[in-house]
């Protein structure tokens, strides 16, 4: 199969069968996968438009029930110090993001179904709902049952980011605590859905095992699903963990792993056409000064500038390098619109930045 090729029907619009794909995710020379970042950045400017939309992101609680083998905050680390970020600090979080004309914020924490836990969130909600500047609001809290989605919906939650983390259930398997199902996370996709979510997906990427056809299979999977965010990043060992420790980094894994990564956006792009990619935290822990602006170039429409209070970020390390770890987020905020403009990316403000995808599929604007 010949990488031009299939570039040149994947920009047309061509729908691609997994071994296209996974020709795409590895082009044969430099010249190739320059051609591959600029299709990618073609169709997004065309069907998405040219400007980046931001999300102010609060990391707001680290208290969770998982025990991912991966993760940084999972429920067996016993040097994190636990965390819930008060009903009155996110909504300031959330009012920060609106003075800064981010129209829009994400609420991220680490998993918990108990009554206190989404009546407490229930409530942020409505009051981040209130706020004067429209935000669009976007979850990522993990699986939960229909009626706490509902709830979460009517409470002013828009969107909703539930990675399957990988869509091949063996690879999954190997990655999480026997009592967490790959068909339990589907099913919560499913739900997401049922609730009339924007509904967001992703994988890691570059996880011990992982193949190339694991990859493209997972680009199948959101087309699948039929997507409306995508959020996808590359892995990071997390040194304390137990896949941490089982498969250290060798020399150059992580560099090999940014490429990888930026390709999954552009491959993603290409094949989802409308849909919002996000440029993820961790392409910039890898590469701190270019690594979610090489992401937009490569395809992908959203950054997740942090909102939060620097003094809760070192509790809420799901891997090692996490960038910017005491800068506030008026300092965050001016290095970001600096190295978007060194890389002629325009973001766009006040605007909540929905995805195109989720108003072709429903038909509400
Ligand atoms: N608990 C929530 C969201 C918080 S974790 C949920 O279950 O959805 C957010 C994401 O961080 C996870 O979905 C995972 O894909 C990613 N993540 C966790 N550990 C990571 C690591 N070591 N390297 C890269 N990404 C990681």
């Amino acid at each position: 199969m010949n990488f031009a090729g299939i570039l040149a029907r994947a920009e047309a619009g061509a729908d691609l069968t997994v071994p296209e794909l996974a020709v795409l995710l590895a082009p044969p020379d430099p010249g190739s996968a320059a051609a591959l970042t600029a299709a990618a950045h073609r169709v997004k400017t065309a069907v998405c438009g040219d400007y980046v939309n931001l999300r102010g992101l609060i990391e707001f609680s680290n208290f969770c029930n998982r025990d991912c083998f991966y993760c940084g905050i999972r429920k067996s680390m016993p040097a994190v110090r636990r965390y819930r970020m008060s009903a009155d600090e996110i909504v300031h979080a959330a009012t920060l993001a609106g003075e800064y004309g981010y129209g829009s914020v994400v609420l991220q924490s680490g998993e918990r179904d108990d009554p206190e836990f989404t009546g407490f969130l229930t409530g942020v909600l409505r009051r981040i709902a209130a706020l004067p500047y429209r935000l669009g609001i976007t979850l990522s809290c993990g699986e939960q049952t229909l009626d706490t989605y509902l709830r979460w919906r009517e409470a002013g939650a828009t969107r909703y980011l539930l990675r399957i983390e990988s869509s091949n259930p063996a690879l999954f398997a190997r990655i999480h605590p026997a009592n967490w199902r790959w068909e339990d996370r589907a099913a919560a996709l499913a739900r997401l859905r049922e609730a009339d979510y924007q509904v967001g997906t992703g994988v890691m990427i570059g996880l011990p095992g992982q193949t190339t056809a694991d990859l493209a299979a997972d680009v199948k999977f959101f087309q699948r699903i039929d997507a409306d965010m995508i959020g996808m990043g590359p892995y990071l060992p997390q040194d304390d963990t137990p896949l941490g420790r089982q498969c250290p980094d060798a020399p150059g894994a992580a560099a090999a792993r940014l490429e990888l990564a930026l390709r999954m956006i552009s491959v993603t792009r290409l094949l989802l056409r409308d849909v919002n990619i996000a440029a993820a935290t961790a392409l910039q822990a890898i590469s701190p000064a270019d690594g979610r602006e090489r992401g937009i170039l490569a395809g992908a429409n959203v950054i997740m500038p942090n909102v939060g209070d620097p003094a809760y970020r070192r509790s809420y390390q799901l891997y090692n390098g996490k960038p910017n770890l005491d800068e506030n987020a008026a300092a965050l905020r001016a290095g970001l619109l600096a190295n978007l403009a060194a890389v002629g990316a325009r973001p766009r403000f006040n605007a909540p930045g929905d995805p195109p995808h989720y108003a072709a599929r429903t038909g509400k604007p």
